[in-house]
């Protein structure tokens, strides 16, 4: 072997205490308990968690900074623990919807890149679905649209009539078509409503884009999926009652899942909203009261898995006078792990148990990524976190992304992301990131399918 290491080894399943892994050839050769086999060097990680690398399905590398985004964003990763990101199609100023944008993206990553990146794409308004398959061809994993315009260059509406056209094209593949779930009428009707009511604080912006634009959204969304048997996937529901809708869908034999992200399961306006105000805006917006019913869809297995929605908007895009004008998003690369980490902890759950599902192996499988990445198991790709039990109070001052703020400031962790190892090779040491850009590599879709 190359290299041993030794701690409780979150395997697929099982956790085995006080175990080994081998890794050989940047793969990961075997695993085991009790005394391990000989090794060029042995990393003592005793008392850690040995988990597999996280892959993170929602990150947003180049919102913001656009392509050259990917270093910042990825350097943050392998300091999270993420060793692949699946990126969202929304670059500044263009967004990936065709086989040219796909390879000056795959240039960016080959170049800039820390972790692996597998990638989505999308369609514009009026662009037809010609270039679908020639992406598909290219490796993306997924697509990705919107019922909300947030820009309309960067990230646009896509009509219902076009929404069927994607899915149709989509119908005879194992790509999902991933939604942004919001309604356009209702939400810039609930924003003029606020903003006439002289309501402009981060209590009014849940209330602007209430649960009925999320919901009406995502039922003509998966309406959609069902008449073209497509797959269908909302990219984030932020209430347990999406969930519900997701599995009734799929009670009746359709191709319909459902995502969530962390800071819906761990922050809540009536805890939160006060110290952080647009500093916990995202779309859409994290419901007072709603973490419970979220973490019982997760042990219900009715979340597909939990990502981050990690976006790089730096912290000037929120210091707006009124919460309508300030950006959407939050980075969330670093915090990913122990926000989940802790939270399900906390609850009594069995949190590397369920990390390793939810942010790994889930992911990786529904991407097409499994199983190469997403477990700790022979001859998958080395991508190894270790995540070290003790309490660590999260201080964005000191995060890898470039942007320096982050809704988790002050936040108790139970532990830290001690060690990353990237196809074998050690990327972070707890203290600095070790790999040089364009380590990580375009993680093109594989062969895994989500349904059989
Ligand atoms: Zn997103």
């Amino acid at each position: 072997m190359d290299r041993i290491i030794l701690g409780h080894i979150v395997t697929p399943g099982e956790t085995i205490e006080n175990g080994w892994i081998g890794i050989q050839g940047g793969v990961i050769a075997a695993i085991g308990a009790g005394t391990p086999p000989a090794a060029a060097e042995i990393f003592d990680a005793t008392g850690s968690y040995v988990m597999p690398g996280v892959v993170d399905g929602q990150t947003h590398a180049g919102s913001y900074g656009g392509l050259p985004g990917i270093e910042s964003t990825t350097r943050s990763a392998i300091a999270g623990g993420v060793t692949t990101i699946v990126d969202m199609p929304y670059d500044n100023p263009a967004p990936l919807n065709t086989v040219e944008r796909l390879r000056e993206k795959v240039a960016a990553i080959e170049a800039l890149a820390h972790c692996d990146v597998a990638l989505y794409g999308t369609v514009m308004p009026n662009q037809g679905t010609g270039d679908i398959a020639p992406l598909i061809e290219e490796g993306v994993v997924a697509f990705k649209i919107s019922s909300f315009e947030s820009s309309p260059t960067r990230f646009p509406r896509i009509t219902a009539d076009q929404t069927h056209a994607i899915l149709s094209a989509l119908a005879e593949t194992d790509i999902p078509l991933g939604l942004h779930n919001e309604d356009q009428e209702i939400v810039r009707a609930g924003i003029a409503a606020a903003k006439a009511a002289g309501r402009e604080g981060i209590g009014a912006h849940s209330d602007s884009r209430p649960i009925a634009a999320e919901m009406t959204s995502s039922a003509a969304f998966f309406e959609l999926g069902a008449a073209t048997d497509a797959h269908a996937h909302v990219v984030h529901f932020s209430t347990a009652r999406g969930l519900e809708l997701t599995e009734q869908y799929r009670a009746m034999g359709h191709r319909t899942t459902g995502e969530t992200c962390v800071h819906y399961l761990v922050l809540d306006p009536n805890e939160h909203g006060e110290a952080l105000g647009a500093r916990m805006k995202v779309n859409p917006p994290i419901r007072p009261d709603a973490r419970d019913g979220l973490w019982n869809e997760i042990l219900e297995d009715r979340v597909a898995f939990v990502s981050s929605d990690h976006s790089s908007w730096p912290i000037d895009n929120k210091f707006t006078p009124s919460i309508f004008d300030a950006g959407a998003g939050v980075p969330g690369l670093e915090t990913l792990l122990p926000s989940f980490f802790t939270e399900a902890e906390q609850r009594g759950f069995d949190a590397p148990g369920l990390t390793a599902a939810q942010l790994c192996e889930r992911p990786a499988k529904f991407f097409g990524l499994w199983p190469q990445k997403g477990g700790l198991r022979p001859g998958a790709d080395a991508d190894i976190t270790i995540f070290t039990p003790g309490e660590h109070v999260w201080d964005s001052a000191k995060a890898h992304d470039d942007l320096n703020w982050s809704p988790f400031d002050g936040h108790h962790f139970a532990g830290r992301v001690t060690r990353t190892y990237l196809r074998g090779e050690l990327a972070w040491d707890g203290t600095a990131v070790l790999n040089a850009p364009g380590a990580g590599t375009y993680a093109r879709r594989g062969f895994s399918r989500w349904f059989d």
